[in-house]
């Protein structure tokens, strides 16, 4: 029901009554959606909007997360959480997240200072065969150097086939790629990922960060997540900045990088030379 949960709040008329329907019409908009989604490309309907990641000590800007936009001719701005799980059951985040790739490779390239650019990556795509293909032939078309490219990644792309993540994530960083581990502390046997798989970056999820301020509880997983970055030598970034309050705790924690609303929304193109955070999308 997440979904029809998102619709009825988001969005007022025909998905409100989706969710007084019930379930087979939860089905009926799951389908429209997957639908939908097949013409987007073709239609210009996807955009990527970027947030800004700063490191903690200095407030510099150390790069930029790609966060996919999609604008519904009818019903206007969709959220990823709500259509990249949809897209990911019917296979066309493969197709999607190849346009992502490319665009922001392109787009970085173009960009006024070398930026990280951090793609995430769907654990379909990277079980998918083409990947590696497409990451190397998005580097090469674009111009981007491998080292500025980050691709993030969540633990649950580990579950399905470790053998094979493992072969395809040894590819990626061949291919001077990096790869981070995204929403850190959310998914499953986290501590068995650290262990067998080359990553470069932890982020943090941003419901630790979010929670820190009231729960002695999160800043006590944030201290460990920070203790076991600095034992395995790999920087952590925090997700979820919204406080001058959690900077603090960030800074006096000792934690490397963060991402956040305090820094920035996440900004359509052209980014700003150095004040990210100006055309902001709104909440
Ligand atoms: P994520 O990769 O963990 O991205 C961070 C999400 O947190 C983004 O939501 C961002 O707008 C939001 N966020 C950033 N700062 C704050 C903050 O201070 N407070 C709060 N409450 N939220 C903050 P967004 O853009 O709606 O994306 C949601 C998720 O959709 C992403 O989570 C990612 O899992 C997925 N997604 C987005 N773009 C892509 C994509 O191109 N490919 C794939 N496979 N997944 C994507
Ligand atoms: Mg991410
Ligand atoms: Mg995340
Ligand atoms: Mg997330």
């Amino acid at each position: 029901a997440d979904l029809a949960m998102y619709r009825a709040k988001d969005t007022v008329g025909r998905q409100t009554c989706y969710y007084e329907q019930g379930m087979d019409d939860i089905a009926r908009a799951r389908r429209m959606i997957a639908n939908d989604l097949r013409e987007a490309i073709g239609r210009g309907e996807l955009s990527l909007a970027y947030q800004v990641q700063k490191d903690v000590a200095t407030e510099e800007v150390s790069g930029y997360e790609a966060l996919l936009r999609w604008h519904h001719p009818r019903d206007g701005w969709i959220s990823p959480a709500e259509f990249i799980p949809i897209a990911e059951k019917s296979g066309e985040i493969v197709r999607i997240g190849e346009w992502v790739l490319r665009h922001a490779c392109a787009e970085a390239a173009r960009w006024p200072k070398p930026w990280r650019i951090a793609v995430n990556l769907s654990p379909v795509q990277l079980m998918h065969v083409d990947l590696i293909q497409v990451v190397t032939s998005a580097l090469l078309e674009s111009g981007l150097p491998a080292s500025r490219l980050e691709l993030e990644i969540t633990e649950t792309a580990f579950i399905a086939d470790k053998v094979r993540a493992l072969h395809v994530l040894r590819q990626i960083k061949a291919l001077g790629v990096s790869i981070a581990i995204d929403d850190f502390g959310t998914g499953y046997s986290s501590l068995d990922t650290l262990n067998s798989f080359p990553f470069d970056k932890i982020k943090i999820d941003k419901s630790f960060l979010l929670d820190s301020e009231t729960s002695h509880q999160a800043r006590a997983i944030i201290r460990a997540v920070l203790a076991l970055g600095r034992s395995l030598e790999v920087p952590v970034l925090a997700e979820g900045l919204e406080s001058e309050e959690q900077l603090r705790l960030l800074r006096s924690e000792g934690c490397d990088e963060a991402q956040g609303y305090l820094w920035g929304r996440p900004v359509r193109l052209p980014l700003p030379d150095d004040k990210p955070g100006q055309e902001s999308e709104s909440a």
